[in-house]
């Protein structure tokens, strides 16, 4: 595995796109299941005070440095960190190589409806990718056992839960032994987007680094949430000194 980084106290990997979706490809080949979790700033401020997030993320197989925020923390901290690895990239690099080695993929999560219109984008995206079941992200705790057998019935390579966060990655790990899929990932809102029920940042904002930016103003509810940004920014640079 490539060098992990520690960032108040969650350790990323420092890796590329490609080095990423190469270590996948070998978690799915030794078919022990694994959780991989794609943390932007906010799942970073976030573990500071939720101890079990920040426990399941260290043992996690892979943390990938999701977001210009973690991107840059690694290099505030003297860290090499080639590139940002997001969680809506990856999933989309995966299942191109899903659909070239017969690899099967299940959607988990978000309302509804959504992982219904992300799987036939995924289908026009990728020509024969198998995506072998759906199921959406709103149930009851006595409804997990239906879903935990609807998910083992269906044999899935990789399993793409879009619960939100910490809810996916709890989830996830929790169940993930009982599930036996080889490669579980949280990937927040990449459903809604393949669905189209909610935008991503145009090209030119990425390349800015200001995709918090877009995401804040998409959802006003939300700014509240913009705040985690310089609040992290604020810590990691405490935590140099
Ligand atoms: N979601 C879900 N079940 C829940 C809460 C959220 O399936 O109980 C879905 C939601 O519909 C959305 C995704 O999780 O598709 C990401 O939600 P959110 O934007 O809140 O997550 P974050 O930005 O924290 O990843």
């Amino acid at each position: 595995m490539p060098n992990k980084v520690d960032i108040l106290g969650v350790n990323v990997d420092s890796l590329t796109m490609q080095e990423a979706v190469e270590q996948v490809e070998k978690f799915i080949e030794a078919g022990t299941p694994v959780l991989i979790a794609t943390a932007n700033a906010e799942m970073l401020m976030r573990a500071t005070y939720d101890e079990e997030l920040k426990e399941i993320l260290n043992g996690a197989a892979m943390v990938t440095p999701d977001g210009a925020g973690t991107v840059w923390a690694a290099h505030h901290l003297g860290f090499a960190m080639p590139e940002r690895v997001a969680g809506y990239d990856l999933a989309q690099n995966l299942m191109a190589e899903a659909s070239q080695r017969g690899q099967k993929v299940f959607f988990f999560g978000s309302a509804p409806g959504v992982a219904e219109k992300a799987k036939a984008k995924a289908e026009q995206l990728y020509p024969g990718i198998e995506i072998c079941g759906v199921r959406n992200g709103y149930f009851k705790e006595a409804d997990e056992p239906a879903i935990i057998e609807e998910i083992k019935a269906a044999k899935p390579d990789i399993l793409l839960a879009a619960l939100g966060v910490p809810k996916q990655e709890k989830w996830l790990w929790k169940y993930k032994d009982e599930l036996g899929v080889p490669v579980s990932i949280g990937v927040g809102g990449t459903l809604d987007v393949m669905a189209g029920v909610m935008k991503r940042a145009p090209r030119w904002m990425q390349k800015a680094k200001l995709e918090w930016l877009f995401r804040g103003m998409l959802q006003p509810k939300r700014a509240g949430r913009l705040m985690a940004l310089p609040k992290f920014v604020l810590k990691v640079h405490a935590s140099k000194r």
